[in-house]
């Protein structure tokens, strides 16, 4: 297991996230499978992860491994836990309950959980908790205070000037470099000097199978490496990544993961060069090539982000029916397109812009007002 320094001590770049523990029957929300999860967490600990992540809001995560990470030493693992601010107000009996829950007198890096925007920051900061959690780092009950982050660049920077934080979580891989700003959220922590810890480094398993071209073009280079494991290579080349988190629910995840690291080494410059075509692959098989120039934007007379509603189109492809969520919150948007074609003939990439609106415009809908079930985003 290839391990990195952090503060004087080494702790292994694979870390294990608790969050898509194995379930009883193998239902979401159903109780954690104690022995099938128990030995994924002995497999990590016989394989040299010293990383374990989990949240207050996990279901059952922090109980579950308040009960299995008491047989190993204490000094030999470090354990991450989060406070969420909008599930419950009370920092300090969350961080109590945690504490029992997790059967120990300290968490080694405790995180101000999933800040999306100002109003995140606004949770933690200027209303005690910060501080109350600084108190907790003083008196060596918190080692490490961070926070994790699905923010902009502009929101992410505000948390930053907050504190001099030791560590900080955010969603990072290869095709969010782009796509999600990644890059520039990567790079403002390490313009200020903030260690990142990586989440969602195969966006949720997205990254386990890219296309069957690609995927064979990737295969073809190295036939022995899954697909996934590209995805952790790419990340191993940022001199910045301390750990990257893997939620692994399986023994072939966490096999395949050690397996990964064990070989060490980020990607050499000539397989980037072959993961940047299998991204680009893939990209042009599901969606819409838009790189968000806006030279279609002055003619529009309802005035529609359209980058913006095709940058959505395009997650919501990735991400499913739930990415739809994403086109419903630009406006104006789609419905409001009169399919003039005052766009379409700017654009350098050919795009077929009005046929898109209208497409989208149908499904949206067909989507019910509240937050149901909805339809899969259409076909390009
Ligand atoms: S076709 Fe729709 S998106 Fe394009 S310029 Fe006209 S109103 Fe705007
Ligand atoms: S002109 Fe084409 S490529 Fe440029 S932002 Fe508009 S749709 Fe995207």
């Amino acid at each position: 297991m290839i391990c990195k320094d952090f503060k004087g001590e080494p702790i292994s770049r694979l870390g294990m996230g608790n969050m898509r523990l194995p379930t009883v029957g193998g239902g979401r929300g159903a109780p954690i499978d104690f022995d099938k999860a128990a030995e994924i967490i002995d497999y990590a600990m016989k394989n040299g992860i010293t990383y374990y992540d989990t949240a207050y809001v996990y279901a059952g995560s922090e109980d579950f491994l308040g009960k299995v990470l008491p047989r190993y030493d204490r000094a030999s693992f470090k354990l991450a836990t989060k406070y969420m601010a909008s599930a419950n107000p009370d920092y300090k009996a969350v961080f109590e309950e945690q504490l029992k829950r997790l059967n120990t007198d300290y968490i080694d890096f405790y995180l101000m959980h999933g800040i999306m925007n100002e109003d995140g920051v606004n949770g933690y900061i200027g209303r005690g908790c910060l501080e109350y959690f600084i108190e907790q780092k003083e008196k060596g009950r918190i080692k490490q205070l961070g926070f994790s982050s699905h923010a902009p660049v502009p929101v992410l920077e505000k948390m930053i000037a907050a504190y001099k934080w030791d560590f900080a979580q955010i969603q990072l891989n290869y095709l969010d470099w782009d796509m999600q700003d990644s890059k520039g959220q990567y790079e403002a922590l390490t313009r200020a000097g903030i260690p990142v810890i990586v989440m969602e480094p195969v966006r949720g398993g997205r990254l386990a199978s890219l296309s069957p071209k690609a995927d064979a073009l990737l295969k073809e280079a190295h036939p022995d490496w899954s697909i996934a494991s590209w995805a952790f290579r790419w990340l191993l080349r940022l001199d910045n990544v301390q750990v990257i988190l893997s939620g692994m629910s399986n023994m072939e995840q966490i096999v395949d993961n050690v397996n990964t690291f064990n070989a060490g080494g980020p990607l050499s410059d000539e397989d980037t060069a072959i993961l940047e075509k299998a991204c680009e692959m893939f990209r042009g098989e599901i969606n819409v090539p838009c790189t968000g120039c806006r030279y279609c934007c002055d003619d529009c007379p309802m005035q529609i982000d359209i980058p913006a509603v095709l940058a959505a189109y395009n997650r919501a492809k990735l991400d499913g029916p739930m990415g739809m969520f994403g086109l419903m919150a630009i406006n104006p948007g789609p419905k409001d397109c009169v399919g003039c074609g005052a766009c379409a003939s700017h654009c350098p990439q050919h795009i077929g812009i009005p046929e898109i609106m209208a497409e989208l415009s149908e499904q949206l809908s067909k989507m019910p007002a509240g937050r149901g079930p909805m339809p899969p985003p259409p076909k390009p």
